[in-house]
Protein backbone atom coordinates (compact mmCIF):
# COMPACT_ATOMS: atom_id res chain seq x y z
CA UNK A 1 0.00 0.00 0.00
CA UNK A 2 1.95 2.79 -1.17
CA UNK A 3 1.52 5.99 1.32
CA UNK A 4 -0.97 9.08 0.27
CA UNK A 5 0.50 11.68 -1.78
CA UNK A 6 1.06 14.88 -0.20
CA UNK A 7 0.41 18.30 -2.53
CA UNK A 8 2.65 21.12 -2.41
CA UNK A 9 -0.26 23.41 -1.72
CA UNK A 10 -3.95 22.90 -0.83
CA UNK A 11 -7.08 24.84 0.19
CA UNK A 12 -8.69 24.60 3.51
CA UNK A 13 -12.63 24.66 3.23
CA UNK A 14 -14.45 24.31 6.59
CA UNK A 15 -18.33 23.74 7.43
CA UNK A 16 -18.63 27.69 8.34
CA UNK A 17 -16.51 28.52 4.65
CA UNK A 18 -19.86 25.75 3.16
CA UNK A 19 -22.39 27.82 5.09
CA UNK A 20 -21.19 30.81 3.89
CA UNK A 21 -21.98 29.95 0.35
CA UNK A 22 -24.91 28.70 0.70
CA UNK A 23 -26.53 30.93 2.71
CA UNK A 24 -25.43 33.07 -0.64
CA UNK A 25 -26.62 30.49 -2.66
CA UNK A 26 -30.32 31.10 -0.62
CA UNK A 27 -30.31 34.89 -0.29
CA UNK A 28 -31.43 36.97 -3.79
CA UNK A 29 -28.42 37.64 -5.30
CA UNK A 30 -26.07 35.46 -6.37
CA UNK A 31 -23.71 38.37 -8.19
CA UNK A 32 -23.65 42.39 -7.71
CA UNK A 33 -24.89 41.71 -3.80
CA UNK A 34 -23.48 42.62 -0.58
CA UNK A 35 -20.70 40.01 -0.13
CA UNK A 36 -18.75 41.75 -2.85
CA UNK A 37 -18.58 45.10 -1.15
CA UNK A 38 -18.47 43.27 1.97
CA UNK A 39 -15.14 41.34 1.70
CA UNK A 40 -13.94 44.29 0.07
CA UNK A 41 -14.60 46.12 3.18
CA UNK A 42 -12.77 43.41 5.21
CA UNK A 43 -9.63 42.92 2.92
CA UNK A 44 -9.38 46.85 3.18
CA UNK A 45 -9.07 46.72 7.16
CA UNK A 46 -7.07 43.73 7.62
CA UNK A 47 -3.94 44.92 4.72
CA UNK A 48 -5.02 48.51 6.30
CA UNK A 49 -5.57 49.66 2.91
CA UNK A 50 -8.19 52.36 2.19
CA UNK A 51 -9.89 50.85 -0.92
CA UNK A 52 -10.36 47.14 -2.06
CA UNK A 53 -11.57 46.81 -5.76
CA UNK A 54 -12.56 42.38 -5.95
CA UNK A 55 -11.75 41.04 -9.14
CA UNK A 56 -12.42 37.46 -10.76
CA UNK A 57 -8.84 36.41 -10.78
CA UNK A 58 -5.49 38.43 -10.17
CA UNK A 59 -4.76 38.13 -13.78
CA UNK A 60 -7.49 40.31 -14.52
CA UNK A 61 -6.67 42.55 -11.42
CA UNK A 62 -3.24 42.81 -12.50
CA UNK A 63 -4.58 43.99 -16.50
CA UNK A 64 -7.43 46.39 -14.82
CA UNK A 65 -4.06 48.15 -12.42
CA UNK A 66 -1.89 48.36 -15.39
CA UNK A 67 -4.92 50.22 -17.25
CA UNK A 68 -5.63 52.31 -14.44
CA UNK A 69 -2.64 53.36 -14.31
CA UNK A 70 -2.46 54.69 -17.46
CA UNK A 71 -0.01 51.79 -19.37
CA UNK A 72 -0.56 51.31 -23.24
CA UNK A 73 1.30 51.06 -26.13
CA UNK A 74 4.81 52.61 -26.36
CA UNK A 75 4.84 52.08 -22.57
CA UNK A 76 7.42 49.61 -20.58
CA UNK A 77 6.86 47.47 -17.41
CA UNK A 78 9.42 45.83 -15.85
CA UNK A 79 8.96 42.64 -13.66
CA UNK A 80 10.68 39.46 -11.85
CA UNK A 81 11.80 36.57 -14.45
CA UNK A 82 10.73 34.42 -11.84
CA UNK A 83 7.07 34.71 -11.37
CA UNK A 84 3.86 33.15 -12.52
CA UNK A 85 3.37 34.18 -16.35
CA UNK A 86 0.42 36.55 -15.56
CA UNK A 87 3.00 39.13 -14.00
CA UNK A 88 4.36 39.98 -17.52
CA UNK A 89 1.40 38.96 -19.45
CA UNK A 90 -0.74 42.21 -17.95
CA UNK A 91 1.96 44.00 -19.88
CA UNK A 92 1.21 42.57 -23.05
CA UNK A 93 -2.53 43.32 -22.47
CA UNK A 94 -2.15 46.53 -22.89
CA UNK A 95 0.06 46.79 -26.28
CA UNK A 96 3.14 47.89 -23.57
CA UNK A 97 6.73 45.96 -23.91
CA UNK A 98 8.09 44.05 -20.74
CA UNK A 99 11.19 43.53 -19.97
CA UNK A 100 12.76 41.61 -16.62
CA UNK A 101 15.28 42.26 -13.73
CA UNK A 102 17.00 39.67 -12.42
CA UNK A 103 16.39 38.33 -8.99
CA UNK A 104 18.62 38.13 -6.05
CA UNK A 105 19.92 34.49 -5.23
CA UNK A 106 19.33 34.00 -1.49
CA UNK A 107 16.15 35.45 -1.46
CA UNK A 108 14.63 34.84 -5.33
CA UNK A 109 13.35 38.56 -5.25
CA UNK A 110 13.86 40.94 -7.75
CA UNK A 111 17.60 42.32 -7.18
CA UNK A 112 17.69 46.25 -6.23
CA UNK A 113 21.38 46.18 -7.38
CA UNK A 114 20.46 44.91 -10.59
CA UNK A 115 17.22 47.20 -10.36
CA UNK A 116 19.80 50.21 -9.99
CA UNK A 117 21.82 49.64 -12.39
CA UNK A 118 19.30 48.45 -15.46
CA UNK A 119 17.35 52.09 -14.41
CA UNK A 120 20.79 53.78 -15.02
CA UNK A 121 21.22 52.15 -18.36
CA UNK A 122 17.42 53.01 -19.68
CA UNK A 123 17.49 56.58 -18.60
CA UNK A 124 20.66 57.30 -20.81
CA UNK A 125 18.62 55.55 -23.95
CA UNK A 126 15.23 56.97 -22.81
CA UNK A 127 14.42 53.88 -22.20
CA UNK A 128 12.10 53.72 -18.62
CA UNK A 129 9.64 51.80 -17.46
CA UNK A 130 5.75 53.24 -16.71
CA UNK A 131 5.81 50.50 -14.34
CA UNK A 132 7.78 47.62 -12.00
CA UNK A 133 5.72 45.28 -11.02
CA UNK A 134 7.45 43.40 -8.01
CA UNK A 135 6.59 40.02 -7.24
CA UNK A 136 6.47 38.49 -3.66
CA UNK A 137 7.66 35.30 -4.09
CA UNK A 138 6.45 32.69 -1.63
CA UNK A 139 4.73 35.31 0.46
CA UNK A 140 8.12 37.52 1.20
CA UNK A 141 8.12 41.10 0.62
CA UNK A 142 10.69 42.59 -1.87
CA UNK A 143 12.43 45.67 -0.21
CA UNK A 144 9.77 48.28 -1.21
CA UNK A 145 11.32 51.18 0.69
CA UNK A 146 14.30 50.57 -1.95
CA UNK A 147 12.13 50.17 -4.79
CA UNK A 148 9.83 53.52 -3.63
CA UNK A 149 13.38 55.44 -3.47
CA UNK A 150 13.88 54.82 -6.62
CA UNK A 151 10.56 55.07 -8.32
CA UNK A 152 11.07 58.77 -6.88
CA UNK A 153 13.72 58.71 -8.81
CA UNK A 154 13.04 57.42 -12.05
CA UNK A 155 9.56 58.25 -11.71
CA UNK A 156 8.08 55.42 -12.30
CA UNK A 157 4.70 53.61 -11.12
CA UNK A 158 5.16 50.60 -8.70
CA UNK A 159 2.20 47.56 -8.78
CA UNK A 160 3.20 45.15 -6.20
CA UNK A 161 2.07 41.36 -7.11
CA UNK A 162 1.29 40.23 -3.88
CA UNK A 163 -0.59 37.29 -5.20
CA UNK A 164 1.34 35.04 -2.53
CA UNK A 165 1.80 37.13 0.06
CA UNK A 166 -2.14 37.82 1.77
CA UNK A 167 -1.16 38.08 5.56
CA UNK A 168 2.73 39.03 5.16
CA UNK A 169 3.89 42.40 6.42
CA UNK A 170 7.14 44.38 5.38
CA UNK A 171 8.65 46.64 7.94
CA UNK A 172 5.47 45.87 10.53
CA UNK A 173 3.01 46.89 8.08
CA UNK A 174 0.83 44.33 6.21
CA UNK A 175 1.46 43.80 2.27
CA UNK A 176 -1.24 45.89 1.09
CA UNK A 177 -1.10 48.67 2.70
CA UNK A 178 0.51 50.30 -0.19
CA UNK A 179 2.96 52.03 1.60
CA UNK A 180 5.25 52.30 -1.30
CA UNK A 181 3.11 51.44 -4.30
CA UNK A 182 -0.01 52.69 -6.26
CA UNK A 183 -1.57 49.40 -6.27
CA UNK A 184 -1.50 46.10 -5.05
CA UNK A 185 -2.81 42.38 -6.28
CA UNK A 186 -3.84 39.30 -4.47
CA UNK A 187 -5.05 36.56 -5.85
CA UNK A 188 -7.60 34.05 -3.99
CA UNK A 189 -6.95 30.44 -6.29
CA UNK A 190 -7.65 27.57 -4.52
CA UNK A 191 -3.29 27.25 -3.83
CA UNK A 192 -2.72 30.70 -2.43
CA UNK A 193 -3.65 31.67 1.20
CA UNK A 194 -7.13 32.34 1.36
CA UNK A 195 -9.40 31.52 -1.51
CA UNK A 196 -12.64 32.41 -2.99
CA UNK A 197 -12.30 29.38 -6.02
CA UNK A 198 -10.89 32.43 -9.01
CA UNK A 199 -10.77 35.55 -7.44
CA UNK A 200 -8.18 38.39 -6.99
CA UNK A 201 -7.85 42.01 -5.81
CA UNK A 202 -6.03 45.36 -6.09
CA UNK A 203 -5.56 47.20 -3.12
CA UNK A 204 -4.93 51.30 -3.35
CA UNK A 205 -5.20 54.08 -1.20
CA UNK A 206 -6.00 56.43 -4.04
CA UNK A 207 -9.66 56.85 -4.47
CA UNK A 208 -9.40 58.18 -8.74
CA UNK A 209 -7.77 54.94 -9.40
CA UNK A 210 -10.32 53.35 -6.95
CA UNK A 211 -12.98 54.42 -9.45
CA UNK A 212 -11.04 53.70 -12.61
CA UNK A 213 -10.62 49.62 -11.08
CA UNK A 214 -14.54 49.91 -10.62
CA UNK A 215 -15.04 51.18 -13.98
CA UNK A 216 -12.68 49.08 -16.09
CA UNK A 217 -14.37 45.92 -13.85
CA UNK A 218 -17.59 46.60 -15.23
CA UNK A 219 -17.33 47.71 -18.95
CA UNK A 220 -16.52 51.10 -18.16
CA UNK A 221 -19.90 51.92 -17.16
CA UNK A 222 -20.62 54.56 -14.52
CA UNK A 223 -23.94 55.20 -12.56
CA UNK A 224 -23.35 58.10 -10.71
CA UNK A 225 -21.31 60.43 -12.72
CA UNK A 226 -22.85 61.52 -16.34
CA UNK A 227 -21.25 63.51 -19.29
CA UNK A 228 -24.58 63.59 -20.63
CA UNK A 229 -27.63 65.13 -19.35
CA UNK A 230 -29.55 62.19 -17.26
CA UNK A 231 -32.93 61.31 -19.37
CA UNK A 232 -34.62 58.93 -16.69
CA UNK A 233 -33.86 56.63 -13.89
CA UNK A 234 -33.07 53.91 -15.96
CA UNK A 235 -29.89 55.53 -17.50
CA UNK A 236 -26.62 54.85 -17.32
CA UNK A 237 -23.30 55.77 -18.97
CA UNK A 238 -20.26 53.59 -20.48
CA UNK A 239 -17.84 56.45 -20.67
CA UNK A 240 -14.54 54.23 -21.25
CA UNK A 241 -14.00 50.57 -22.72
CA UNK A 242 -13.90 48.06 -19.64
CA UNK A 243 -14.44 44.30 -19.05
CA UNK A 244 -16.67 42.18 -17.10
CA UNK A 245 -14.09 41.53 -14.33
CA UNK A 246 -16.64 40.78 -11.47
CA UNK A 247 -16.43 38.46 -8.59
CA UNK A 248 -19.68 36.87 -7.92
CA UNK A 249 -21.23 37.06 -4.38
CA UNK A 250 -20.90 33.14 -3.92
CA UNK A 251 -17.13 33.59 -3.94
CA UNK A 252 -16.85 36.48 -2.11
CA UNK A 253 -19.06 35.15 0.92
CA UNK A 254 -16.35 32.23 0.66
CA UNK A 255 -13.66 34.73 0.65
CA UNK A 256 -15.43 36.49 4.02
CA UNK A 257 -15.46 33.30 5.52
CA UNK A 258 -11.50 32.36 4.96
CA UNK A 259 -10.39 35.90 5.61
CA UNK A 260 -11.35 35.56 8.90
CA UNK A 261 -9.32 32.65 9.48
CA UNK A 262 -6.06 34.45 7.71
CA UNK A 263 -4.28 34.73 11.36
CA UNK A 264 -4.50 31.31 11.71
CA UNK A 265 -3.76 30.36 8.10
CA UNK A 266 -0.24 32.21 8.54
CA UNK A 267 0.57 31.00 11.96
CA UNK A 268 0.32 27.55 10.98
CA UNK A 269 2.41 28.26 7.69
CA UNK A 270 4.90 29.92 9.50
CA UNK A 271 4.77 27.25 12.32
CA UNK A 272 5.69 25.12 9.33
CA UNK A 273 8.30 27.09 7.75
CA UNK A 274 10.29 26.92 11.16
CA UNK A 275 9.59 23.75 11.50
CA UNK A 276 11.59 23.13 8.10
CA UNK A 277 14.28 25.99 8.64
CA UNK A 278 15.29 23.79 11.88
CA UNK A 279 15.25 20.07 10.38
CA UNK A 280 17.34 21.40 7.61
CA UNK A 281 19.87 23.24 9.54
CA UNK A 282 22.23 20.93 9.42
CA UNK A 283 21.73 19.42 5.61
CA UNK A 284 23.03 21.42 2.03
CA UNK A 285 19.57 22.74 1.11
CA UNK A 286 17.89 25.38 2.60
CA UNK A 287 14.46 27.23 2.71
CA UNK A 288 14.85 30.90 0.77
CA UNK A 289 15.65 33.92 2.91
CA UNK A 290 13.30 35.63 4.75
CA UNK A 291 15.21 38.96 5.83
CA UNK A 292 15.18 40.41 9.15
CA UNK A 293 12.39 43.01 8.02
CA UNK A 294 9.70 40.78 6.54
CA UNK A 295 7.37 38.31 7.80
CA UNK A 296 6.34 36.23 5.03
CA UNK A 297 2.94 34.96 4.76
CA UNK A 298 4.47 31.30 3.59
CA UNK A 299 2.63 30.86 0.42
CA UNK A 300 5.13 28.35 -0.69
CA UNK A 301 8.62 26.86 1.25
CA UNK A 302 10.90 27.21 -2.07
CA UNK A 303 13.96 24.98 -1.44
CA UNK A 304 17.31 25.46 -2.44
CA UNK A 305 20.34 23.46 -2.86
CA UNK A 306 23.04 25.54 -4.31
CA UNK A 307 25.91 22.86 -4.69
CA UNK A 308 23.43 20.94 -6.36
CA UNK A 309 24.25 20.53 -10.06
CA UNK A 310 21.01 20.59 -12.95
CA UNK A 311 21.33 16.99 -13.08
CA UNK A 312 21.23 15.98 -9.25
CA UNK A 313 18.50 19.08 -8.53
CA UNK A 314 16.40 17.10 -11.12
CA UNK A 315 17.11 13.61 -10.05
CA UNK A 316 15.79 14.72 -6.47
CA UNK A 317 13.11 16.49 -8.11
CA UNK A 318 11.98 13.25 -9.43
CA UNK A 319 12.81 11.10 -6.75
CA UNK A 320 10.69 12.99 -4.07
CA UNK A 321 7.75 12.92 -6.26
CA UNK A 322 8.12 9.18 -6.86
CA UNK A 323 8.19 9.02 -3.11
CA UNK A 324 4.58 10.83 -3.48
CA UNK A 325 5.92 14.11 -2.38
CA UNK A 326 4.62 16.81 -5.02
CA UNK A 327 7.54 19.01 -5.39
CA UNK A 328 6.86 22.05 -7.93
CA UNK A 329 9.04 24.66 -9.66
CA UNK A 330 8.04 27.93 -9.31
CA UNK A 331 8.96 28.99 -11.72
CA UNK A 332 10.73 28.25 -14.76
CA UNK A 333 11.76 31.74 -15.97
CA UNK A 334 9.51 33.63 -18.09
CA UNK A 335 11.46 34.67 -20.52
CA UNK A 336 12.43 31.09 -21.63
CA UNK A 337 8.81 30.50 -22.39
CA UNK A 338 8.45 29.62 -26.02
CA UNK A 339 6.11 32.39 -26.19
CA UNK A 340 8.72 35.03 -25.00
CA UNK A 341 11.62 33.71 -26.50
CA UNK A 342 9.56 34.85 -29.80
CA UNK A 343 9.57 38.61 -28.38
CA UNK A 344 13.06 38.34 -28.43
CA UNK A 345 14.00 36.42 -24.87
CA UNK A 346 16.47 33.85 -24.69
CA UNK A 347 19.06 32.39 -22.54
CA UNK A 348 21.95 33.81 -20.87
CA UNK A 349 19.76 37.04 -19.46
CA UNK A 350 18.68 36.43 -16.44
CA UNK A 351 21.35 34.32 -15.45
CA UNK A 352 20.46 34.18 -11.64
CA UNK A 353 17.04 33.22 -12.36
CA UNK A 354 18.07 30.74 -14.58
CA UNK A 355 20.47 28.89 -12.18
CA UNK A 356 17.53 29.40 -9.45
CA UNK A 357 15.08 27.53 -11.61
CA UNK A 358 18.07 24.66 -11.41
CA UNK A 359 18.83 24.94 -7.73
CA UNK A 360 15.05 24.97 -6.08
CA UNK A 361 11.55 23.32 -5.65
CA UNK A 362 8.86 24.24 -3.24
CA UNK A 363 8.50 21.82 -1.12
CA UNK A 364 4.60 20.60 0.56
CA UNK A 365 3.29 23.40 2.83
CA UNK A 366 -0.06 23.90 3.74
CA UNK A 367 -2.08 24.22 6.74
CA UNK A 368 -3.81 21.09 7.40
CA UNK A 369 -0.53 19.33 6.68
CA UNK A 370 0.37 17.84 9.74
CA UNK A 371 3.54 16.95 11.57
CA UNK A 372 3.92 13.86 10.67
CA UNK A 373 3.56 14.29 7.05
CA UNK A 374 6.48 17.25 6.80
CA UNK A 375 8.53 15.08 8.96
CA UNK A 376 7.86 12.24 6.04
CA UNK A 377 8.53 14.97 3.21
CA UNK A 378 11.82 16.07 5.34
CA UNK A 379 13.23 12.34 5.81
CA UNK A 380 12.99 11.45 2.21
CA UNK A 381 14.73 14.71 1.41
CA UNK A 382 17.75 13.63 4.09
CA UNK A 383 17.73 10.51 2.39
CA UNK A 384 17.74 11.77 -1.25
CA UNK A 385 20.23 14.74 -0.51
CA UNK A 386 22.70 11.61 0.92
CA UNK A 387 21.72 9.19 -2.51
CA UNK A 388 22.53 11.95 -4.74
CA UNK A 389 26.17 13.31 -3.09
CA UNK A 390 24.94 16.45 -1.53
CA UNK A 391 24.98 15.47 2.27
CA UNK A 392 26.77 18.24 4.35
CA UNK A 393 29.63 16.25 5.10
CA UNK A 394 30.44 15.18 1.63
CA UNK A 395 30.19 18.99 0.35
CA UNK A 396 32.60 19.97 3.18
CA UNK A 397 35.64 17.71 2.29
C1 LIG B 1 -1.36 32.92 -9.02
C2 LIG B 1 -0.60 34.08 -9.48
C3 LIG B 1 -1.12 35.05 -10.37
C4 LIG B 1 -2.44 34.87 -11.04
O1 LIG B 1 -3.46 34.63 -10.16
P1 LIG B 1 -4.91 34.20 -10.68
O2 LIG B 1 -5.80 34.58 -9.56
O3 LIG B 1 -4.84 32.71 -10.89
O4 LIG B 1 -5.19 34.91 -11.93
C5 LIG B 1 -0.36 36.15 -10.66
N1 LIG B 1 0.88 36.32 -10.16
C6 LIG B 1 1.43 35.41 -9.33
C7 LIG B 1 2.79 35.67 -8.79
C8 LIG B 1 0.72 34.27 -8.98
O5 LIG B 1 1.29 33.35 -8.19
Amino acid sequence: MPESFIPYGRQTITEEDISAVVETLRSPFLTQGPAVPAFERELSRVCGCNHSVAFNSATSALHASCLALGLGPGDRLWTSPVSFVASANCALYCGAEVDFVDIESNTGLMDIVNLKQKLREAKQKGKLPKILVPVHLAGTSCPMREIAELADEYGFKILEDASHAVGASYGGSPVGSCQFSSITVFSFHPVKIITTGEGGASLTNDPVLRNRLESIRCHGINRNNFESESPGPWYYEQQSIGYNYRLTDMQASLGLSQIKRLPTIINRRRELARRYRDKLSESSASLLKEPNNCESSYHLAILRIPHATPNQHRLIFEDMRNEGIGVQLHYWPIPLQPYYRKLGFSEGQFPKAEQYALTCFSMPLFPDMSNNDQDRVIHALHKLLNKHGLSRSLEEN
